[in-house]
């Protein structure tokens, strides 16, 4: 499909959606008076914009575009990883695929904790602010290896469907679909169903991100609304280190990697991450941007479907690179406020643990705080302290979901390079894929055709 050139692309829409939902929310809050709300009367009542807008236009277009997304994740996971399994050329290769991308994914996020404690142990962030006082916070008990080694394996996969645990659910694809490469011909009859229900899952995904620009306007003016500058101001060293760190790590450990282990270009997968870092920004959830991120590996970066459907929605899971940095700078924060001092051997112990809680937990905005506290008890650090830094989470959450998401189809990318599961002119294509994300509402004619 040709497209013309004054036409606006999808990604340059979902980016204006960004700005102005920023702007409107920032906006409101600063007409807004003392009780954080802009009133005015109508024929005698007291009207409150925050509730008809805010609370209410934005609050239900933000959640509905968000439960939209989130409803795609498990068909799609499971139906586009079966499909990739049978028709794996090579079914042996798929422990090999699963132990690179693993090893892959562990490395990174050791890596970026490494980093982050760096740069916290030399900035000091932690230094003269005053500890909390009206702290709460209860850490849940880490998970023992062998527990999460035990929760992938489902006792019942439908239970898995229905809450949506991602491990089990690719545990049970990656059996579904081996066991129907292995069936002849009855596994291929089911193999061309599952084909075509995957062009008709990808299709709702095509819907959806022509969507995406109203529902982002729609996430970020409400939290902009709320969200307040002077909590940043207080935490300026705290915020700014996990943020130096993020764009580090993305912008540097990131390409080095990339084009040391697969030879390709870096600023290629930068520029074909947009849109999928733009969904991850404004849901703050890698497993809601799931769809997308997995649309961006296949049709964008050129991951064949193979190695793509096992790889992202396992990285979407596991691959936290982000909130491992978040993690680090916090633990070193938290350390520095209360006057403790961590010996190497505890340090070592919060990459440990960070990496291990990692493994198993959705990603949805905030988990990466509930991981903090189970790294801080391990550490024997103040859980309270925690409070510290929740005010100025929800922008940090943003921004690592989206470095979380570009770590997911980085490796894909290496992986996939590796077995010889990778379309190159794809990804040396600058419009591959945008003719996809394209809705043409035509489409509808073929059927009553
Ligand atoms: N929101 C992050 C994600 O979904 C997880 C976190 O850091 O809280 O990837």
């Amino acid at each position: 499909m040709q497209q013309s050139p004054q036409k606006l692309g999808l990604t340059a829409k979902i980016f204006i959606g960004m700005v102005a939902g920023i702007l409107t929310g920032v906006f409101l809050q600063w007409l807004a008076d003392d009780s954080g709300d802009i009133s005015f009367s109508v024929f005698g009542m007291g009207v409150s914009t925050y509730a008809i807008l805010v609370d209410g236009i934005f609050h239900v277009l933000g959640q509905i575009f968000i439960n939209s997304l989130k409803m795609l994740v498990v068909p799609l996971v499971f139906i586009s990883l079966v499909c990739g399994i049978a028709n794996l050329s090579d079914p042996s290769k798929l422990g090999r695929l699963g132990g690179k991308s693993i090893a892959l994914y562990v490395g990174t996020t050791a890596i970026a904790i490494t980093l982050a404690m760096t740069a916290a142990l030399i900035i000091q962030p932690g230094t003269g602010v005053p500890l909390p006082t009206d702290a709460e916070y209860a850490a849940k008990e880490a998970p023992t290896l062998a527990n999460v080694i035990i929760d992938i394996f489902p006792s019942n996969p439908f239970a898995a469907f229905a809450e949506g645990k991602m491990l089990q659910v690719i545990a049970f694809a990656v059996l579904f679909g081996l066991a129907m490469a292995m069936c002849g011909e009855s596994g291929k009859r089911i193999s061309s169903l599952f084909n075509d229900m995957n062009e008709v899952v990808m299709k709702l995904v095509t819907i959806l991100m022509n969507l995406a620009p109203y529902g982002v306007f729609a996430l970020l003016a409400k939290l902009f609304a709320y969200i307040e500058a002077e909590t940043i101001s207080r935490l300026v060293w705290y915020f700014g280190c996990v943020l130096g760190v993020l764009f580090i790590h993305a912008l540097v450990t990131y390409p080095i990697l990339l084009k040391l282990l697969s030879g390709l270009n870096p600023l290629m997968l930068f520029r074909k991450m947009q849109d999928a870092a733009a969904f991850a920004f404004s849901t703050a959830s890698s497993s809601a941007t799931l769809p997308v991120t997995l649309e961006t590996a296949t049709n964008k970066l050129g991951v064949k479907k193979s190695v793509a459907s096992f790889t992202v929605p396992l990285g979407s899971t596991i691959n936290m690179d982000g909130t491992a940095i978040m993690q680090g700078v916090a633990t070193v924060f938290i350390a520095q406020v209360y006057g403790v001092d961590l010996s190497a051997t505890d340090l070592m112990m919060v990459v440990l643990t960070a990496t291990l809680a990692s493994i198993g937990t959705a990603g949805v905005p905030g988990v990466g705080l509930l991981m903090l506290a189970m790294v801080l008890a391990q550490v024997n650090l103040p859980v309270e302290g925690i409070a510290l830094i929740i005010g100025v989470d929800r922008l940090l959450d943003m921004t690592r979901t989206a470095v979380n998401v570009t770590g997911d189809c980085m490796v894909a990318c290496i992986v996939g390079k590796s077995e010889g599961e990778f379309d190159e002119e794809v990804f040396n294509d600058i419009d591959a894929g945008e003719a996809q994300e394209e809705l043409d509402l035509h489409d509808f004619k073929k059927m009553s055709d």
